[in-house]
């Protein structure tokens, strides 16, 4: 894969196990339970974006992310927060009103709406906006609360399978940062439950290239562990969700 270039967590020790930072080209799942800091991470990467320091990439192709970079954020649970992006933006000195007009915020409803978007951001590619980061939190909410029983798992694995193609393809074809979000279990493994664990686990897993799983352990501390990646050790590290962000 040619011009592939790193957006920072904030944290250089999850960057580390990452491989260098959120790696464009890639469809990168975070899981945990509740409150391990799923969106909190997808609300940094998005004020991220806009900190030169904070993208990693070669002269010219840095240059072309900085001009006027935009994140696109899916929202399914109504849990994007503006003023904890400016809260996050000033952290690091910048203006947060300004780092809030380059994300572009779109609640999706149910699984559908949730497809459209992912589908819609490729037309404001091809309009001229130079979009670099696509987040989906949750990816799996609505499915799971449209989709219940034994009778409806088919249906929802293929529906999710398109998605995650969609999401890939946005990746690949754009050289964007896709930032997935998936609430579990406590264990990495059982990622929808037992009954289901191998189908869904098996979709999701397969679809994304590096998977990210959080904890939360004392205080501000978090656990996280990245573990399936195609070509990366499993390894496991801290870091720290402060009213700055994150962090080491
Ligand atoms: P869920 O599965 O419910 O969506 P999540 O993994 O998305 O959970 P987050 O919302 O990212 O969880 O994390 C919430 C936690 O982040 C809070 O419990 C708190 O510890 C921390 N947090 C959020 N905002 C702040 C803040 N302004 N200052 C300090 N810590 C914060
Ligand atoms: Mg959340």
């Amino acid at each position: 894969r040619k011009n592939l270039w790193w957006l920072s967590t904030g944290s250089k020790n999850l960057d580390s196990i990452l491989g260098g930072g959120l790696e464009s080209q890639s469809v990168i799942e975070f899981a945990g339970p509740y409150g391990s800091g799923k969106t909190q991470i997808a609300h940094q990467a998005c004020v991220n974006l806009q900190c030169p320091e904070r993208i990693i990439a070669d002269e010219k192709l840095k240059e072309e992310i900085l001009d006027n970079p935009k994140a696109v954020y899916i929202d399914t649970e109504g849990t994007f927060r503006p003023e904890r992006i400016i809260e996050m933006a000033e952290a690091i000195g910048l203006d947060g009103k300004e780092v809030l007009k380059n994300i572009k915020v779109a609640r999706a409803y149910n699984s559908d709406m949730q497809m459209l978007y992912a589908e819609k951001v490729e037309e404001l590619i091809q309009k001229g906006e130079n979009i670099r980061l696509v987040i989906v939190d949750s990816l799996t909410s609505t499915f799971r609360t449209e989709y219940t029983g034994r009778g409806k798992l088919a249906e929802r694995q293929q529906k999710l399978g398109r998605h995650m193609a969609t999401l890939n393809k946005l990746a690949d074809l754009y050289n964007c940062v896709v930032l997935v979000t998936n609430q579990v279990a406590a264990r990495p493994d059982a990622i929808f439950g037992p009954a289901e664990q191998a189908i869904g686990g098996h979709i999701v897993g397969h679809a994304a290239t590096f998977r990210v799983f959080l904890k939360k352990t004392k205080g501000d501390k978090r656990l996280a562990r990245l573990y399936d990646s195609p070509y990366l050790p499993d390894a496991e590290t801290t870091f720290r969700i402060t009213e700055k962000g994150v962090h080491d």
